[in-house]
């Protein structure tokens, strides 16, 4: 099976249908992430067909629970080289998102690739999420927030849950084993306003790969004292 039909294929098996448009987003995005990837740690994987199912295959994966239509606003929160809010945006143009990360190099690739793409609606934010939260312009903005391979929950509660709207919803997307994550982050969970919805295993395509996303409910308003400042979530989870 050739890479396209897998990109094609796999998303179809998501519950995404990709246009012409959409994959060849996809390729530019590849060529930009292996060619800026020879001057700055982007990914370690850049095989064409290893890339496509291990980052933006695996980026989809939310969308065979989660109707990305319901929502307007989206924050992906260290996003690193784009993963998952710009496979997001490509599947979902209609999304207005936000890139955050706290490496200024990674946001100066993802404001070229995304002008590139001819990307609308995207603000790439350098920061830290400590700092941001407690920023007006971005605290309780999001409709959903999206993290991957970021912290433990116990932690990535404190970096995401400030900047979602009461009633809007957390995604964090996760390894096969999340039991024990889910045990430790209760606690934070609580005194950060959200609520476990589910948590769903998924297989990703064309891999023997399995991974958790968490699904979270913002039900209540963050108290202003969180998140602490740059480290403090870190250093002294809310255990
Ligand atoms: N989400 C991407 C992915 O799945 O490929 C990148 C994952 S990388 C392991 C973690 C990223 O989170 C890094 O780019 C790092 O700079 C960013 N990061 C870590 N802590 C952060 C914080 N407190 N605020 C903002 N970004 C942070």
């Amino acid at each position: 099976m050739d890479s396209k039909e897998m990109l094609v294929q796999g998303s179809k098996e998501l519950g995404i249908v990709l246009s012409d448009e959409q994959v060849s987003q996809f390729y530019q995005y590849y060529q930009e992430l292996v060619t800026w990837n020879q001057k700055m740690n982007l990914t370690a994987i850049t095989e064409e067909k290893e890339v496509i199912v291990k980052h933006f295959l695996d980026c989809l994966t939310p969308a065979v629970n989660f109707d990305f239509t319901t929502c307007t606003t989206l924050i992906d929160m260290g996003t690193g080289a784009g993963f998952p809010g710009i496979p997001l945006k490509i599947a979902y143009p209609h999304l207005k998102i936000t890139l955050v990360d706290s490496l200024q190099k990674r946001i100066h690739f993802l404001q070229e690739v995304t002008k590139g793409l001819g990307l609308e609606n995207v603000e790439c934010v350098h920061g830290r999420a400590e700092e941001l939260g407690q920023n007006s312009i971005y605290r309780e903005q999001y409709d959903l927030c999206v993290s991957r391979a970021v912290a433990h929950l116990s932690v990535l509660y404190e970096y995401t849950l400030p900047f979602i709207k009461t009633g809007g919803v957390f995604l964090a997307l996760k390894g096969p084993n999340v039991k024990e994550e889910l045990e430790e982050g209760k606690k934070a969970l609580q005194v950060l306003g959200g609520q476990w919805k589910q948590t769903w295993i998924i297989s990703l395509p064309y891999s023997d790969i399995t991974h958790s996303i968490v699904q979270i409910k913002k039900a209540r308003h963050t108290p202003t004292q969180y998140p602490r400042k740059a480290g403090k979530p870190s250093k002294s989870p809310i255990i």
